[in-house]
């Protein structure tokens, strides 16, 4: 399958995906999904930026480019990963940050509107976000009771979006299961009752053709440190349709949103267009790593992209039904590829002892609890061949455990370097 495979040829573009050659590198890396692999490319621009750009020309760098940087990275992943015309999006902040500024701007446009509508099985930090606004503006939160296998479908928005309601936030892959929502219905209902829909992007942008404009969105965020291996903590991205930029107010109004911002008024004005939603200085060194994976995705096209993520994660599903099934593991994702994003989680009871085992040993899946482990397959990075050996490291060492051997390790996976941390810490 990867000697077919048009798009194989990407994985070497790829820091450490060359495993015989630097025993450092993960055996499987099927964490993509939660925190992309580096490219060489971003390695050579870091490097040089730090030289350059930085080095020698100092305090002109944001003159002469640095403060167009947000709009134009945010023009260029709008053209080439979410279907938005220009003058829609910037990068800075974190995607929790972005979630707070639109999700307050948005529901302080409707003042009269008393909830927010968001499903109990969203990523915590959407939750927890959305409880804040709820608290501070005397708002009530409508809770869709979502399917942690599945997730949030229209008829389930339907049923809960009313008159009352000012915004309607969703992720539009699913953390958890993977599942992915129907963004052109169920913005269709919203707009219905002319509430506002806020889309979290994270586990989507840069593994399926979205099509913001297309659905007719109001407002986006999304994470660039998952499949746009934009490196830990680089800064969000966020979108807003253009009718609503200038009509919504966000909450953090600092110089960089400003309307003239080296004047230094004596109060705040708001710029014109997608800049009055920028707050503070944007994080330059860590916009640079993002731009080489955008220039990727526009060579590859993200349709490609999308057809091979599909064909990785039903290979994934096939082998877990072959190999992993009759151990009792279920899947957790969508089955039909139409309804899912580009990981797959499988579940059983054990999958938080194989998950440390696999970390132990170099396979890099993630853990969610209370049984899920997901396989994360970053179409430009993952191999057929690195899916096949992943998963056959899940079924040994679940195999292992099931036979009563605990300590399952080198003599059973060829290659163990190093103890690494524990597997549940960070992920994403
Ligand atoms: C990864 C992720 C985030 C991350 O937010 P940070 O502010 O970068 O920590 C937010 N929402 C979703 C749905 C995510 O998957």
């Amino acid at each position: 399958m990867d000697r077919i495979d048009g798009l194989a040829h990407y994985r070497a573009r790829f820091l450490g995906t060359d495993a015989d050659a630097d025993t450092a590198n993960p055996r499987s890396y099927l964490d993509g999904n939660s925190l992309g692999r580096p490219l060489r490319a971003s390695a050579e621009r870091i490097a040089e930026f730090l030289e350059q750009d930085w080095g020698t020309r100092l305090i002109r760098g944001w003159d002469e480019q640095w403060m167009e940087l947000p709009l134009q990275i945010g023009d260029d992943l709008g053209r080439v990963a979410l279907g938005a015309a220009a003058g829609q999006v910037f990068v800075g902040d974190s995607t929790t940050v972005l979630l707070y500024k639109l999700a307050r701007a948005a529901v302080d446009s409707r003042p009269r509107r008393t909830e927010i509508v968001l499903d109990n099985d969203n990523f915590p930090t959407d939750r927890y976000v959305l409880e804040g606004i709820a608290r501070e503006r005397g708002l009530t939160l409508r809770w869709i009771d979502s399917d942690p296998e599945g997730g949030v479908t229209a008829q389930q928005v339907r049923a809960v979006v009313g008159p009352q309601t000012s915004l309607v936030v969703l992720s539009h892959v699913a953390y958890r299961s993977g599942y992915l929502a129907d963004m052109k219905a169920i913005t269709d209902i919203a707009h219905e009752h002319d509430a506002l829909v806020l889309w979290d992007l994270s586990h989507s942008v840069g593994s399926i053709a979205i099509e913001l404009d297309h659905c007719d969105a109001d407002l986006a965020v999304g994470c660039s440190y998952k499949y746009l291996s934009g490196g830990p903590g680089a800064p969000a991205f966020g979108y807003v349709k253009n009718d609503l930029q200038d009509v919504l107010t966000q909450p953090i109004q600092g110089w960089m949103g400003a309307q003239a911002i080296f004047e230094m008024g004596p109060g705040y004005l708001p710029a014109t267009g997608i800049r009055r939603f920028m707050s503070g200085t944007p994080a330059v060194l860590g916009m640079l790593a993002m731009q080489d994976t955008i220039v990727m995705l526009e060579e590859a096209t993200i349709e490609s992209v999308r057809a091979k993520s599909v064909a990785l994660t039903e290979f994934a599903i096939t082998l877990v039904d072959e190999w992993l099934a009759p151990m009792g593991v279920t899947v957790a994702s969508p089955r039909e590829h139409t309804h899912r994003g580009g990981h797959v989680t499988i579940n059983h009871p054990l999958m938080r002892e194989v998950t440390k085992i696999l970390w132990d040993n170099d396979v890099i899946p993630d853990f969610r609890a209370p049984s899920g482990l997901r396989l994360g397959l970053a179409p430009l990075s993952t191999s057929f061949v690195e899916t096949f050996d992943g998963v056959a490291a899940v079924r040994d060492v679940l195999r292992g455990i099931l036979l009563g051997r605990s300590g399952i390790t080198a003599s059973a996976l060829p290659r163990s370097p190093e103890n690494r941390a524990g597997p549940v810490g960070h992920g994403m």
